[in-house]
């Protein structure tokens, strides 16, 4: 069984076709959190993912929008975003991602957006961290997203934090909390969008990173009036 694994989609629809286009088939998609707030298709983005039958769990920003949920620890132009995320997205649409659950076990995989000590709201950038999350998880692995940085955390301290090669498969065993990077806010210096795929009967996972028409997207977010500061990071992945 092959596991598409993306996160931090960030209502970057044209990253995230251009992610599944490159992907090809796969027998189950997963999301880590954070579908929408900074781009400028949340709607399409939750579409699109709905049609794909995607696996989802709740980042801060779907809470943000959903129900305006700690919006208080958002920078400025953030809460901006989700605020006009808010006004857009339908009642189905925020009824929807206000249900997503901050974490699910699937396949021996726990999902969770930040860490299992701290669903929506720790970044896991360190080894130390990774271990009292899988410590706390019934699964042997953990996926999880919110640095926007792709990273390999295994427990026999195998880590490769921030510089995981990509079209590389690495195994999974003993346990591994891996993070996919983020398909539309990538914040590791490279502006391609990231994503990830798990083979379970193989128990590998492969890093790949995207080029995708960006252009467009900075296109997008200036035409809905978002924050610019959201379209000018993109060139940089930053
Ligand atoms: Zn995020």
């Amino acid at each position: 069984m092959k596991v598409g694994v993306v996160s931090d989609i960030h209502a970057n629809l044209v990253a995230l076709e251009t992610v599944l286009a490159e992907m090809g088939p796969v027998d189950a998609l997963w999301v880590c959190g954070d579908t929408v707030g900074y781009g400028p298709d949340p709607s399409d983005v939750l579409a699109l993912l709905a049609e794909r039958k995607a696996t989802i769990v709740a980042g801060n920003h779907d809470r943000a929008v959903a129900r305006g949920e700690d919006l208080d620890f958002f920078n400025p132009p953030a809460a901006v975003a989700a605020k006009m995320h808010q006004r857009w997205l339908s009642p189905a649409e925020r009824d929807m991602l206000a249900a997503l659950p901050r974490t699910l076990e699937t396949n021996n995989v726990t999902l969770c957006h930040g860490s299992l000590r701290d669903p929506l709201w720790e970044y896991v950038t360190n080894p130390r961290s990774a271990a009292a999350s899988l410590a706390l998880a019934r699964t042997s692995h953990c996926c999880a997203g919110h640095t926007h940085v792709p990273s390999l955390f295994r427990a026999d301290g195998r880590a490769e934090p921030g510089r995981v090669r990509y079209d590389v498969a690495y195994a999974l065993a003993p346990r591994a909390f891996l993070n996919p990077g983020s398909v539309g806010q990538p914040r590791d210096g490279d502006p391609r969008a990231a994503y990830a795929v798990i083979d379970l009967a193989m128990s590998t996972v492969t890093f790949h990173r995207s080029p995708y028409r960006l252009e467009e997207t900075q296109r997008r977010i200036r035409e809905r009036g978002l924050p610019s500061i959201f379209a000018d990071r993109l060139a940089f992945g930053l």
